[in-house]
Parts: C-alpha cells; sequence; structure tokens
C-alpha cells in the first residue's frame, strides 16, 4: 500500500518495522461533551484504514488514548458541579455509544490518560534526567532548543512555532508543559516534582511507549494536531533514547467544515453525531464522508449528504442480481484502497461493481468502508435472529456470537433479547 506521510510530504509505500504487522496511533477525543460529525469524520478514516489493512493480511494494532484530564473537562465539570471523573465517565460512554452507532469497531484498544499516570510521571522523569526538561515554580517544562528537528512535521518557521500557553516561568515562548503544579480537584496526582497533572502531550507518548516502544509505525489524527500537539510528540519521544523517526507514517485527516470554517466545539457550528443519525443513516454518513479523500477538506451540506444517499440508494438499486466476480471491478477497488486509501476511487469502483452484479465483493468490500450496498431484506434477517435466539438460549454462545460477528461486520446491528 502507498500512503502518504506528512513528515515528508511524499506518498511513500507502506514498510513496516515487523513484517504483517502495524502499529497504528490515532489521538482519541476530549471527552467533555458529545462528539460531533467532524470527529465522525476522523474516526470513520481510520477505522476503514484498519479494516482494509486487516482485509490484506496484516495484524493491526490499532490503538486509541481517550484525554480524560484536561482544562476543558475541569471547567466543565465545574460548570456543571459533577466531578471530573464523572464528567469524563460519561463522555467517554456516550463517545463509544456514537462510535458503535457508525459501526466504527476496529480499535484495538482504548488507553485512558489517568490510568497511564505512573507511564507519563515516568517519561517525565526521564526527559528531565536527559536534560531536555527544566523544573519552573508553574511545572515541568520541555526545553525546545535542546531539539534539533522541531519544526520537522510542520514546516513551519520558529515564529510561527509559539506556544500558545504564556506562562512568565518558561525560557522560551516555544516550550511546552510536561506537568503543571497545582491542585486540579480530583485529577490531582503526586510526582516527585510537586503535586499537579500532565501537559497535553505527554500522555499520547507514554501510552503509545508502553505499547508500542519509542518507534512505530503509524500515527494519525486531524490537521489541527499537527503543530503543536505531534510536533510536541515527537520532541518528547526522540528525546528519550534519540530513536529516529518516532514515526515513519504520519496521516492527517483534513477537516470537516461548515461554510469553509473547521466544524468544532469552540465556534459553535457543529452537529452532534446522534442528531445527525436522526436524519441520515449510518450508511449514508459513512458513505459522504468516504465520498471525500481523507486529506480534502469535506464541506458539510445538506445537499452534500442528499446527493450521497441518492447515490447510495442507486448502488442498492443496481445491485440486485448476482451475476458472479467481477475482477476487473475488484481490482479497481484494491487499486484505490492502496493508492494512498483513495476512497472516492474505491466507491467509483463499487459503482462498478454494482453494476455488473457482484455481489460478494460488495458484500465483502462494504464490510470494509462499513456500509451495506445491498438492499436489505427483513425475512432473512429475521430468520437469522430467531436462530441466535435459538442458540443462546441453548447456550451455544460460540456460534451465537460468530453469527452476531458476521452480521455486525455486514453492517447490521442486532440487538439481543433478554433470555
Ligand atoms: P478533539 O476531541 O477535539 O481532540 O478531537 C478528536 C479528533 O477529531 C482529533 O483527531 C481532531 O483532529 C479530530 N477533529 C476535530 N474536529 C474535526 C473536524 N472538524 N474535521 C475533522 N476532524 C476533526
Amino acid at each position: 500500500m502507498d500512503l502518504y506521510s506528512t513528515l515528508t510530504r511524499k506518498v511513500e509505500p507502506l514498510t513496516t518495522i515487523h513484517p504483517d504487522r502495524v502499529y497504528l496511533f490515532v489521538c482519541g477525543p476530549t471527552v467533555y461533551d458529545y462528539s460531533h460529525i467532524g470527529h465522525a469524520r476522523t474516526y470513520v478514516v481510520f477505522d476503514v484504514f484498519a479494516k482494509y489493512l486487516r482485509f490484506t493480511g496484516k495484524e493491526v494494532f490499532y490503538l486509541q488514548n481517550i484525554t480524560d484530564v484536561d482544562d476543558k473537562i475541569i471547567n466543565r465539570a465545574r460548570e456543571e458541579n459533577i466531578s471530573q471523573s464523572e464528567l469524563a465517565r460519561k463522555f467517554e460512554t456516550e463517545y463509544f455509544k456514537d462510535m458503535q452507532s457508525l459501526g466504527i469497531n476496529a480499535v484495538s484498544y482504548y488507553a485512558r490518560a489517568t490510568t497511564h499516570i505512573p507511564e507519563i510521571i515516568d517519561q517525565v522523569g526521564r526527559l528531565l534526567k536527559k536534560g531536555v526538561a527544566y523544573v519552573t515554580e508553574n511545572g515541568v517544562y520541555f526545553n525546545i532548543d535542546t531539539f534539533g528537528r522541531n519544526g520537522e512535521l510542520s514546516g513551519q518557521d520558529r515564529a510561527n512555532r509559539k506556544s500558545r500557553v504564556m506562562d512568565e516561568s518558561k525560557h522560551n515562548p516555544e516550550d511546552f508543559a510536561l506537568w503543571k503544579f497545582g491542585e486540579y480537584g480530583e485529577y490531582t496526582w503526586d510526582s516527585p516534582w510537586g503535586r499537579g497533572r500532565p501537559g497535553w502531550h505527554i500522555e499520547d507518548t507514554a501510552i503509545s511507549e508502553k505499547y508500542f516502544g519509542q518507534q512505530y509505525d503509524i500515527h494519525g489524527g486531524g490537521l489541527d494536531l499537527i503543530f503543536p500537539h505531534h510536533e510536541a510528540e515527537i520532541a518528547q519521544m526522540e528525546s528519550l533514547e534519540g530513536k529516529h523517526p518516532m514515526v515513519k507514517y504520519w496521516m492527517h485527516t483534513g477537516f470537516l467544515t461548515v461554510g469553509g470554517e473547521k466544524m468544532s466545539k469552540s465556534l459553535g457550528n457543529f452537529i452532534t453525531i446522534r442528531d445527525a443519525l436522526k436524519t441520515y443513516d449510518r450508511d449514508v454518513l459513512r458513505y459522504f464522508i468516504l465520498l471525500s479523500h481523507y486529506r480534502s477538506p469535506l464541506q458539510a451540506t445538506d445537499e452534500g449528504l442528499a446527493n450521497a444517499a441518492k447515490g447510495l440508494e442507486h448502488i442498492r438499486a443496481v445491485a440486485t442480481a448476482d451475476t458472479g466476480p467481477d475482477n476487473e471491478g475488484r481490482e479497481a477497488f484494491r487499486a484505490a484502497m492502496e493508492n494512498d486509501l483513495n476512497t472516492p476511487m474505491a466507491l467509483a469502483a463499487i459503482q462498478h461493481l454494482a453494476a455488473n452484479g457482484d455481489l460478494e465483493a460488495l458484500r465483502e468490500f462494504g464490510a470494509i468502508l462499513g456500509i451495506n450496498f445491498l438492499r436489505e431484506t427483513s425475512a432473512p434477517l429475521s430468520v437469522l435472529q430467531e436462530i441466535r435466539d435459538e442458540l443462546r438460549k441453548k447456550k451455544q454462545f460460540e456460534i451465537a456470537d460468530l453469527i452476531r460477528k458476521m452480521m455486525t461486520d455486514a453492517g447490521i446491528t442486532i440487538n439481543d433479547k433478554p433470555l
């Protein structure tokens, strides 16, 4: 597969550190509110990416962090007069529900920042020992002057890389916090340097080092994270033992936009995933997202969504009679996916497969894209449900679970009745 890396600004063949195994880390959400369809764009893309890699026979360890200690969480918990953990657990659960309703289920492991505090403190300690960090009255800071490769990922010059957080105790405006001193309520921990909480960037490198080591294959996230977040991650990890590059392939998704602006909580121009799903089903949302290449901006408009619904309906309308394999169509689908995850081209191949009646390929590729391209007929579905109910009654859970997995992979959600 060929992939574009923000680091090299080139499309290059994907070569992994371990043959046939891919270590993929994607920045997870800050859990202080409901997720919007901008988040959905990023997470649908990486869901499809991981599923495609698995389809090609690779073993993918897809790791995502959950940012559950952060200013936004502390402030929102204060506003709502509940504990930080109560707020974070609530929105973490809501995030998982949204992901489930979008058919996003490729993540191997979710790692919370708050359950990795020992790893974070250990990493900060090692950075201090290396002489690349210093302690002030406000916290522990990374000294960016010690890191020669600073700015390589974003390609921005120094003048544009100043940290947004102004703190008089910092030696240099570009330095960033590894540990912030203070009492933040429930989410405050002791450290060898003083009580406080982690800075924004250190949770990702502490978590990824724990599960992957200091070098791994692919790091993903939205475009907004390149600077300062991902630059800071590189500086932290590569300063530990000088291993370079921390990651060869940096994949960044373009923004979902509204009237040319990024959809975001702070601009108030967002539609939550659950609200969007009241109007459009998840197949349509995923189809709409995948009609654009992941690196391009994606305009969220009613017209665009309505066109996606029509396009999908057309595929379903023509894909009726099974006329066997369409090898050309299958090849075109794979070639598109191999070409830097070119999902618009892959969907063009899907249209050919539908027109040529290759229902098997539509089922198989539909499972990768998380879209059901075939018209559901309720009769066989209800039969399958009944078979599952019977199997569960007879405690034959293994087969019942297998049927559930196959149905889920085919994009069919099933709700078990209590036994
Ligand atoms: P956050 O919870 O804001 O940290 O965002 C979680 C992930 O969603 C990050 O990878 C963001 O870059 C991504 N994201 C947030 N807003 C958008 C958007 N409008 N379009 C695409 N990705 C987004």
